[in-house]
């Protein structure tokens, strides 16, 4: 089969001059989502172009990244005569796809990676329920974050720290997985782009004692630090989030990257990780009050490496999920439809 896969085209914010490549250069979920799920769709043997990722560097000969990140660019791309021979469009650009504006007949699946109602619900798959049910959908298929274990490092030796991967904001528990580590008597490695300095200001006020701030990662630093991590925090909050309605966690990316390296979870039960963090991790509840008695339990709880490992791949194993994907790919070329 040949798929287009469609990224949300977005430039490096250091480096407006480049585009964030598959997989991203540094923070970008939605790009590591991608480049696995390829990854997948490569491994059963399927032909895959890119767009919205000017400057990949193609995985295998199988892949064709197209020149095209600009919005009008991707639509004239696919209206054009390279999409002429494409099977079906998989777009997980977020509604910078506008399905309307395809050619009659193209077969088309997107996947929502936000919270909240997709632009676009014509055949939208989600990546929990929680975050379909917040779209108001109950029937549209779910698909979860798949990871390929060959990018990750598997590590069963953890070092004596806890990890945060992710951008430092209010809606993803960045206050609260210092104030947790604080109680647990642990070291917190907080990595990620700040862009809301009072709020990285009250989490060094309240908890600067255990925290370490190491900015945004990327390449080899970003794999280390998942796999030598005792556990990642994914406390995510239900507080107002940056698509104007409460956050609801719509799938995690750093879950199933931390699972792939051993390394367990310690999240809330916001949006997906209710549905994703039991067999890889411990719930813990949303909120900053933790004890240093149930702090330690959490963490005395934790699955061990082979386990959190084993769970992960059973489930979001890159060609596992790839092939539930190809499945409804078949149903959609056969003209399968929803919204
Ligand atoms: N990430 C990264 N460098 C950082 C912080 C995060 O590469 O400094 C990556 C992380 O590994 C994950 C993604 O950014 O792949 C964040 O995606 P997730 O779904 O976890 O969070 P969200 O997209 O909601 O911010």
């Amino acid at each position: 089969m040949r798929v287009a896969l469609v990224t949300m085209a977005l430039r490096v914010p250091t480096d407006p001059s480049q585009w964030i490549t598959v997989p991203p250069q540094g923070y970008a979920g939605i790009h590591w989502i991608v480049a696995n799920h390829m990854d997948g769709l490569l491994a059963l043997g399927h032909e895959v172009f890119v767009l919205g990722a000017p400057g990949t560097t193609p995985a295998s000969p199988s892949v064709t990244v197209v020149d095209a990140g600009e919005i009008e660019d991707m639509h004239a791309w696919l209206n054009g005569p390279g999409a002429s021979t494409v099977d079906i469009v998989h777009d997980f650009s977020c509604g910078q796809i506008d399905p309307d504006r395809l050619p009659a007949g193209m077969a088309y699946v997107s996947t929502h990676h936000l919270t909240g109602r997709p632009k676009y619900p014509y055949n939208c798959t989600y990546a929990s329920y929680a975050q379909r049910t917040q779209a108001g959908n109950d029937s549209a298929p779910v698909v979860r974050i798949s990871v390929n274990e060959a990018r990750y490092e598997f590590r069963a030796d953890k070092d004596d720290y806890l990890l945060y991967l992710a951008r430092i904001s209010e809606f993803k528990g960045a206050y609260e997985a210092a104030a947790f580590a604080h109680a647990a008597g642990r070291r917190l490695v907080v990595a990620g782009p700040s862009w809301e300095p009072d709020y990285l200001a009250r989490i060094e006020r309240d908890f600067g004692d255990a925290i370490e701030l190491v900015g945004e990662v990327g390449g080899e630093r970003r794999l280390d630090l998942l796999a030598g991590a005792t556990a990642i925090m994914v406390l995510s909050q239900s507080t107002m989030g940056p698509w104007g309605v409460v956050w609801c966690e719509p799938g995690s990316t750093v879950v199933s990257e931390a699972a792939a390296c051993g390394t367990p979870i310690i999240g809330t039960p916001n949006g997906c990780l209710a549905e994703i963090v039991p067999p890889v991790g411990v719930v813990v509840p949303e909120g900053s009050s933790f004890t240093p008695e149930q702090a330690r339990a959490a963490v005395a709880e934790l699955p061990s490496p082979g386990q959190v490992r084993a769970a992960a791949l059973e489930r979001w194993d890159h060609v596992v999920v790839a092939k539930q994907v190809e499945a409804l790919y078949h149903e959609v070329i056969a003209g399968r439809t929803w919204s």
